[in-house]
């Protein structure tokens, strides 16, 4: 092994979940992702209702969202996506850190168990934003869905990973603006006919990792409004926030 094959190795070995430690500090956490990193890196504060951008005050929209109509309702964010998120969410996405979901699980809970409030609908559908084919294939695993199996677990809500599928493999949306993305990714998703699960009526969580502009989010959400959901919410561990998109 060459001496930079060896450094990126041991790197790769650095960055990889160890079970019984906090993926963050390192320090001993049976869940892997202790109390102390997640109220300091997560910390829960005024977001957008729409879009999941930290808000200054409690006000239910940020200024964008006034101005921007979206397919889905509501936007519910675990965190920024800034460190120690962005190493954990590139490691569990790009280096086989499947294990991770679990921990990145944990940040959306928290987030939903602090933004719902007695009484209000909650979705009874949790559906991963799919990967395209062959996307899947190279990754051998959507990590969306690794997410939301877990959080269907734990919140004890339907889960199911290939009712919505995506097409062709969209062209690379870095640069472009939301509304070149919203053209880009047209007709990029849709709901698969005579599954065993029912969309019709039903208010649905759509999950992903990271929600950057909210195209693929829109996209996605039109697909489900279309076939008969009723209601689509998103739901992500990390949210870029405003500025750095
Ligand atoms: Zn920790
Ligand atoms: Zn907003």
């Amino acid at each position: 092994m060459s001496f930079t094959a060896a450094t990126a190795a041991a790197g790769r070995a650095l960055a990889r979940a160890l079970p019984g430690v906090c993926a963050v500090c390192r320090d001993w956490d049976a869940r892997g992702l202790c109390d102390d990193c997640l109220r300091r890196f997560a910390p829960l504060r005024p977001r957008c209702a729409a879009c999941g951008n930290a808000t200054p005050h409690d006000v239910p929209h940020c200024g964008q969202c006034l101005a921007l109509a979206s397919a889905f309702e509501r936007c519910i964010a675990g965190a920024d996506y800034e460190a120690p998120w962005d190493r954990l969410i590139t490691a569990f996405k790009f280096h086989q850190q499947v294990e991770l979901a679990a921990v990145l699980a944990r940040v959306v809970e928290r987030a939903l168990r602090h933004a719902w409030r007695d009484g209000e609908a909650r979705p009874t559908l949790l559906l991963p934003v799919p990967l395209s084919r062959e996307r899947l294939r190279e990754r051998g695993y959507n990590q969306a869905w690794e997410v939301a199996r877990r959080l269907g677990r734990r919140l004890r809500i339907e889960a199911t990973p290939a009712l919505l599928q995506r097409g062709r493999d969209t062209a690379h949306q870095i640069g472009m603006t939301r509304r070149e993305r919203e053209h880009n990714l047209r007709d990029a998703f849709w709901v698969m006919p005579h599954t065993p699960v029912a969309l019709q009526g039903r208010r649905v969580a759509l999950i992903d990792d990271v929600l950057t502009t909210g195209a693929t989010a829109h996209a996605a959400a039109l697909a489900l409004r279309r076939a008969g959901a009723a209601g689509v919410e998103v739901w992500v561990v990390a949210r870029t926030p405003l500025g750095s998109a």
